[in-house]
C-alpha cells in the first residue's frame, strides 16, 4: 500500500467548516487505498496571536517557552481533525511532533530536524489509522519542545514524506499552485504547471511564503514528489521537478520592502533581463544598492522602498511581454 503525506496550512484549517473540507480530501485519499499521514498547521492566525500575547507579557520572551507556547496551536488543529475523522467513521489518531518521533537540534524557534523515528507512525498506519501529525514542531535531545521557524509545517510534511518514502507529498493552501508572482499582490499572474526544486528554493528563500525554503531543500535531496494545490478546489496544482533546462523567467518576488528577485533557471545569462530590470528601475527613479546573481535568480536591492505597482510592472514586462526584451539578443 502506498503512503501519501498531505499538509494543510493555517488558512485551510481556520474553522470547523474548513476542517470538514480537509477531512473530505483526507478521506478521499484514504479510500483510494493509501496510507495517509496528514500534517496540519495552527488554525488561521493562531500563531501570530500567541506571539503577540507573549510579547505583551515580556519584551523578550524566553525562546524555550515560546516553543512550548506556539506548539500548542498545531496540537489544537490535529486533535480537532482527529475528532472529526473519528466522528465521520474513520479511525484517526493525532500525534504531536515528539509523539511522531521528530527529533531536532536545540535551536529554539528555528530548530532543524535531525532524524525521525517512525516507529509510532508505522504502528498506527499498520492498523489502517489516519495519522494526523502536528506540523512545525519536534523535540530536542534534552526533551524540550522545539519549533522549526515560521512556515515550518511544510518542512515537517516533506521530511515525513522523505522518511516514509511516500508516493506523493501534497502541500495544500489557499492558492492552487505556484504562480508567476504572489497572486494577492499582482494581477494577471499565471499558475505554473511545474517548477524545479532549485528554482522553487530560490523563490522561497527570496520571500515567497507559499513554501518553506527548507522543505524544498529536503524535497530535492530525497526525491520527494511535491505537489502544491488548493484545499478548496480540485484544479491541478504545480508539480516540483528536477528539470534544469533553461526555462525563462518563472516567477518574480519581493522580499522585505526593497528586494526584488526574478527567478528562472538560465536567466542570469540573458542580458535582456537585467537590462529590462534596470530600465524599469530608472524609469521609476529607483536607485540600486546591490545586485546578486546566481544560476536561478537575479536579485536587486534598491535604496528605496519598492511599491507593489512596480513589482506588477516588472511582472508584466518580464513575464507577460517576454519577447520584447529578448528580441535584440
Ligand atoms: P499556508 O498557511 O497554507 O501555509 P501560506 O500563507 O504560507 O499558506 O502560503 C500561501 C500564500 O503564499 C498565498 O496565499 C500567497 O499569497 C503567497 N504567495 C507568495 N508568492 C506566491 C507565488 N509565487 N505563488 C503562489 N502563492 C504565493
Ligand atoms: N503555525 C506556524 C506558523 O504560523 C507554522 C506553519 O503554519 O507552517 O508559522
Ligand atoms: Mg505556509
Amino acid at each position: 500500500m502506498d503512503t501519501i503525506v498531505i499538509k494543510f496550512g493555517g488558512s485551510s484549517v481556520a474553522d470547523n467548516e474548513k476542517l470538514q473540507t480537509v477531512a473530505s480530501k483526507t478521506i478521499k485519499l484514504y479510500e483510494g487505498n493509501n496510507n495517509v499521514v496528514v500534517v496540519v498547521s495552527a488554525q488561521g492566525k493562531t500563531t501570530d496571536k500567541l506571539i503577540k500575547e507573549a510579547e505583551e507579557l515580556s519584551l523578550k520572551p524566553n525562546k524555550r517557552e515560546m516553543d512550548a507556547l506556539l506548539s500548542v496551536g498545531e496540537q489544537i488543529t490535529a486533535a480537532k481533525l482527529a475528532i472529526l475523522l473519528n466522528y465521520l467513521g474513520y479511525e484517526a489518531i493525532s500525534l504531536t511532533g515528539w509523539q511522531a518521533g521528530i527529533h531536532t537540534n536545540e535551536e529554539a524557534q528555528n530548530a532543524k530536524i535531525e532524524y525521525i523515528d517512525l516507529e509510532r507512525i508505522n504502528k498506527e498506519l499498520e492498523n489502517r489509522k489516519i495519522v494526523v501529525v502536528t506540523g512545525f514542531q519536534g523535540i530536542d535531545d534534552n526533551g524540550n519542545i522545539t519549533t522549526l521557524g515560521r512556515g515550518g509545517s511544510d518542512t515537517t510534511a516533506v521530511a515525513l514524506a522523505a522518511e516514509l518514502k511516500a508516493k506523493q507529498c501534497y502541500i495544500y493552501s489557499d492558492v492552487d499552485g505556484i504562480y508567476t508572482a504572489d497572486p494577492r499582490k499582482v494581477s494577471n499572474t499565471e499558475k505554473l504547471e511545474n517548477i524545479s526544486y532549485e528554482e522553487m528554493y530560490s523563490l522561497s528563500s527570496e520571500g515567497a511564503k507559499v513554501l518553506h525554503d527548507r522543505c524544498v531543500e529536503i524535497g530535492e535531496r530525497y526525491n520527494v514528489p511535491i505537489i502544491t494545490g488548493s484545499t478548496f478546489n480540485e484544479n491541478p496544482g504545480t508539480v516540483m521537478t528536477h528539470k534544469l533546462e533553461a526555462s525563462g523567467v518563472k516567477s518574480i518576488v519581493k522580499k522585505d520592502v526593497s528586494r526584488i528577485s526574478v527567478i528562472g533557471y538560465g536567466i542570469s545569462s540573458k542580458d535582456g533581463i537585467l537590462n529590462k530590470i534596470l530600465e524599469i528601475a530608472n524609469k521609476n527613479c529607483l536607485e540600486i544598492f546591490n545586485i546578486d546573481i546566481s544560476r536561478t535568480k537575479i536579485s536587486v536591492v534598491f535604496k528605496e522602498m519598492v511599491k507593489d505597482e512596480i513589482l506588477e510592472e516588472m511582472h508584466n514586462e518580464l513575464i507577460k511581454n517576454e519577447k520584447t526584451y529578448l528580441k535584440n539578443e
